[in-house]
């Protein structure tokens, strides 16, 4: 019986698994280093939260596994030989495949920083780095000031994970405004406002110099680089984005750049060997997507996609519109389809906010032919399913301002906001028409 075996439990890893099973008889093994079980990475917050147990983030029962007979193996593969389809672990194992899955995920980015391995610095991304922080900032006693270095989506989660605790937090960011290398101006601001609202002391357009030690090796401050401030902390967070976790595979002979080169098949340069979830980079992106997407629903659909393949059942990599979605501590975010920070060759933006500074959308259109290209929205929750059908239809601007309703989760809720809307919307139309 053919052996698949597969290095990451994430998502990836799993519905690869999971997958494989249901059309076929092959013999699976999965191997991590990280959890005994697959669980839900985006859930680790509500685990520190309180909202759920770590247990409750785990979305198959225990027995799933053997009752499906997929073999789970826990170990750190340290080296692959695919000359003789063999990997090696850390504890001196080794194990045979006929086939090999890499899912092996991202891991935080540290840029070099003096004092980056400190005790009480680290990253929110792994299992461990959750167990770290109930070790180091269980509460404000333990961890007087918790600093947090990089304003992306996991940056954003730790503070709200921090604020719950009352932990004070200092969040350095680089940019000159929230995440606006990938929102649009309004929006962006409206969430340095939203940040600075729940008491963190947000810092925008600076950077970490270095984390200082006491004498135990524990972080005691960091040092600002812009202003040479020392601010005192007992935890700092490393949350300036992720890359894919592959450097035991650079000295194999299967090529990588950031993350491991794939075809729209998801297959590597050696045959047998494939990638999927965050490790993998398409060699040759796919329409305007990033050749490494590092979120949950792309890496379920190569998941899904690579086990077809495995199978018999040859399949390319298609991963329609892009969507994605997050929260940025109350407010709701979603996006559908493109919209760039700013408009690109004959594109406009069209954004519309509340007075009450916690709802807005943002649509980009084509200057040319009026076609929809996207959609930002925050605080008003909108349906994927609505979205997908008008990208895939090229439904123009015109008509998506007027459906908007057709979209919205909730239509009673959002019938205040329809009218507002559209008002302007037709206000600035005519404007521009002048
Ligand atoms: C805090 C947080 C919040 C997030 N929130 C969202 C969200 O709201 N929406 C969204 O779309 N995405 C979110 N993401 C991203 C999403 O979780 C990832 O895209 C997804 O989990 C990646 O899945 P994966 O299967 O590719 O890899 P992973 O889940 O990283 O799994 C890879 C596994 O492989 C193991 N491994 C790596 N190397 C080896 C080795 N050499 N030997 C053995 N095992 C190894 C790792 O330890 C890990 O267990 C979030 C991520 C984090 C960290």
């Amino acid at each position: 019986m053919e052996h698949i075996v597969i290095i990451g439990n994430g998502i990836s890893g799993v519905t690869a698994a999971r997958h494989i099973r249901k059309l076929s008889d092959k013999n699976i093994t999965i191997i991590s280093a990280e959890s005994d079980y697959f669980f839900s990475r985006t859930a680790l917050m509500y685990v520190y939260l309180g909202h759920m147990k770590f247990e409750h983030t785990q979305p198959y029962e225990n027995w799933f596994w053997e009752k499906n007979r997929i073999n789970l193996k826990k170990g750190f593969v340290k080296s692959i030989e695919t000359k003789n389809k063999t990997l090696h672990f850390v504890d001196g194992n080794h194990l045979q495949y006929d086939k090999l899955i890499i899912a092996t995920g991202s891991k935080p980015n540290k840029f070099g920083w003096p004092g980056q391995d400190l005790k009480g610095v680290q990253g929110l991304y792994h299992k461990q780095d959750l167990d770290n922080l109930e070790i180091y900032a269980p509460n404000n006693k333990v961890c007087k000031r918790a600093v947090i270095v990089g304003g992306g989506l996991i940056g954003i989660e730790l503070a709200e994970m921090l604020n719950s605790r009352k932990i004070p937090v200092t969040f350095l960011v680089r940019e000159s405004s929230f995440w606006n290398g990938v929102l649009p101006e309004g929006e962006s601001e409206m969430i340095n406002r939203h940040i600075k609202n729940h008491h963190i002391d947000l810092r925008l357009g600076v950077n970490l110099k270095e984390n200082i030690s006491d004498k135990n090796g524990k972080v005691k401050s960091v040092i600002v680089a812009e202003t040479g401030e020392t601010i005192d902390c007992d935890l700092v967070g490393l949350t300036a984005g992720v890359s894919p976790n592959i450097n035991f595979i650079k000295s194999s002979d299967i090529n990588t750049n950031r993350g491991v080169l794939v075809n729209r098949f998801l297959e590597t340069n050696i045959k047998d060997v494939y990638a999927i979830g965050d490790c993998a980079e398409q060699k040759e992106a796919i329409g305007q997507r990033r050749p490494i997407e590092a979120v949950w629903y792309t890496g379920r659909m190569m998941g899904e996609t690579v086990a077809q393949t495995i199978c018999g059942n040859k399949m390319e990599y298609n991963p329609g519109h892009w969507f994605n979605s997050a929260k940025f501590l109350d407010i709701e975010y979603q996006t559908y389809g493109w919209v760039f920070s700013k408009p690109r060759e004959n594109e406009a933006h069209f954004h519309w906010k509340h007075e009450d500074d916690t709802k807005c959308i943002t649509i980009c259109y084509d200057t040319n032919t009026n076609q929809f290209l996207g959609i930002n929205t925050f605080g008003i929750r909108m349906r994927h399913e609505v979205f997908d059908r008008w990208l895939t239809e090229k439904q123009d601007v015109d008509y998506v301002i007027n459906n908007l309703s057709e979209a919205n989760f909730d239509p009673e809720f959002y019938k205040r906001f329809e009218k507002d809307i559209q008002i302007l919307y037709r206000n600035q139309l005519q404007t521009a028409q002048i």
